[in-house]
């Protein structure tokens, strides 16, 4: 699980720049981690390939760096997923894989996806069993506004999921005292009776003594 991280006001900069797809193309685990790794110097300005040139220019510039010569980039045009509801079985990996949740769905119901959210990125199709799931162009463009909201889902995402780990562990934790507790109880009656049984053994030799 990706934890949140803290980004300095460098790292911060940079990652305004990023487009907040949270889809690891950059070889890094999100935009945030890219930026961190960015502002540290240890990852080069054109490593994000939803961002495009346009990116790459800004963050060259923030970097004070330059690009190299004659860089391009595969154009890219803004695409969301669509279901298709005839074989979706409801099992719930595309919305375990969104970054951004952008799908809404439950166990066993037909999955759904929220289009203006969906940044197109993709990580839901590779984990569909039924491959029921296409992306298709929506002729718009990701705009400032969709990144800066898809930033803020997501690490509301982040902190939802260390909570629920964290409630998980502590539950896991208060079950495994309460095994140990039932363990000791035990433990404990068996002693007991095992000090009284020598007890009675005592006290009947104690007798036959005259
Ligand atoms: S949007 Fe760009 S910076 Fe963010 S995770 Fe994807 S490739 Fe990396
Ligand atoms: S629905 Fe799929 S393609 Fe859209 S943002 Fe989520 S994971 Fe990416
Ligand atoms: S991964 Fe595929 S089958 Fe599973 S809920 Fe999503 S769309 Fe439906």
């Amino acid at each position: 699980m990706v934890a949140p991280i803290a980004l300095d006001e460098r790292a911060a900069r940079l990652d305004e720049i990023l487009p907040q797809y949270q889809c690891g193309r950059c070889d890094y685990v999100d935009c945030a981690h890219y930026a961190q790794a960015l502002a540290q110097a240890c990852a080069p300005p054109t490593s994000c390939a939803p961002g495009d040139i346009e990116v790459a220019r800004a963050l060259a510039q923030a970097m004070n760096v330059s690009l190299p010569e004659n860089i391009t980039f595969e154009p890219e045009t803004l695409q969301c997923v669509v279901i298709d509801e005839a074989d979706c079985v409801g099992c719930t990996r595309c919305l375990r894989a969104c970054p951004l949740d952008a799908l809404i769905g439950a166990a066993k119901k037909i999955h759904a996806v929220l289009p203006s959210l969906c940044s197109g990125c993709g990580l839901c199709l590779s984990v569909c069993p039924l491959d029921c799931m296409k992306l298709m162009s929506v002729g718009r463009q990701w705009t400032k506004q969709d990144a800066d909201a898809a930033r803020d889902r997501y690490r509301a995402r982040l902190h939802r999921l260390m909570k629920q780990a964290t409630r998980r562990i502590i539950k896991h934790d208060s079950e495994r005292d309460e095994r140990e507790k039932r363990r000791q109880a035990v433990f404990d009656a068996l002693l007991k009776a095992r000090a009284r049984r020598l007890q009675w053994a005592q006290r009947k030799e104690d007798k036959k003594i005259p």
